[in-house]
């Protein structure tokens, strides 16, 4: 079938150019016996978040939905020494197992990891961090999405990027009358940066081992736009 095509191509991606890495292993595997659900980011899908982070020189970054922790892993290894992520968690036993796999992973110098709905740590984390983020990564509740980024717009300067996973949702996302409330968020999140002067953006389906879906990648620009 086309998912088992589609896992094996990952497979083969990720053998080839992802080195084989016991700390992020064991951080899947641990979340999976805790009984999390697999909503993590592929090994090829992580890389793509560090080479990101890497490109853009960033040191302060805003994740909104850690679950276990493996995104946020990779993600903390493109920062430098100095660098911070300030993840938000709402599910206190998913923080707890990111809270272990960071320790494990020799990470959580560089890592601030809220317990809370994003929607109320977020007034927190604006007060206590003066800078902006360099890099905000959405990946939570998809019904807040629309809250998200205009929390994402707070705190972030020009040249921020903004990414927003699981935006495609096996093309349930061009269905205007879908009364899935996801899928509702996901096209008023998508809505809300086309219609925005301050951001330029794109977005591209993916396949792969978690299926068919998508990511936006939106650049907040220097100087607003005529839209
Ligand atoms: N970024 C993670 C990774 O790739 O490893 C996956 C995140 S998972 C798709 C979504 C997470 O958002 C879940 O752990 C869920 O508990 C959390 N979440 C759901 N509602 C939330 C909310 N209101 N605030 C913060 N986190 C929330």
């Amino acid at each position: 079938t086309q998912q088992q095509t589609w896992t094996q191509v990952d497979d083969y991606l990720n053998a080839l150019l992802i080195p084989s890495d016991s700390l992020l292993e064991q951080a899947l595997r641990t979340n999976v016996e805790a009984g999390l659900p697999a909503h993590d980011v592929t090994p090829n899908q992580g890389k793509l978040l560090q080479l990101l982070l890497q490109i853009q020189g960033a040191t302060r970054v805003l994740e909104i939905g850690t679950l276990g922790g493996y995104s946020t892993i990779w993600m903390a290894r493109a920062l430098p020494e100095h660098g911070r992520i300030v993840t938000l968690e709402a599910d206190p036993r998913h923080a707890e197992m990111a809270q272990a796999n960071l320790t494990r992973a020799g990470l959580m110098h560089k890592v601030d990891l809220r317990v809370g709905p994003a929607l109320t740590t977020l007034p927190d984390v604006q007060e206590e961090y003066r800078e902006p983020f360099d890099f905000i990564f959405i990946d939570a509740d998809k019904p807040s999405n629309p809250d998200y980024l205009r929390w994402a717009l707070r705190l972030a300067r020009p040249g921020s990027l903004i990414i927003g996973d699981n935006i495609v949702r096996d093309g349930e996302v061009i269905h205007a009358d879908s009364t899935d409330n996801r899928v509702k968020g996901v096209q008023s999140f998508l809505k809300l940066i086309a219609d925005n002067p301050r951001l330029e953006a794109t977005a591209l389906q993916t396949v792969g081992s978690k299926g068919y879906d998508g990511f936006v990648i939106a650049r907040v620009l220097e100087s607003p736009t005529a839209k």
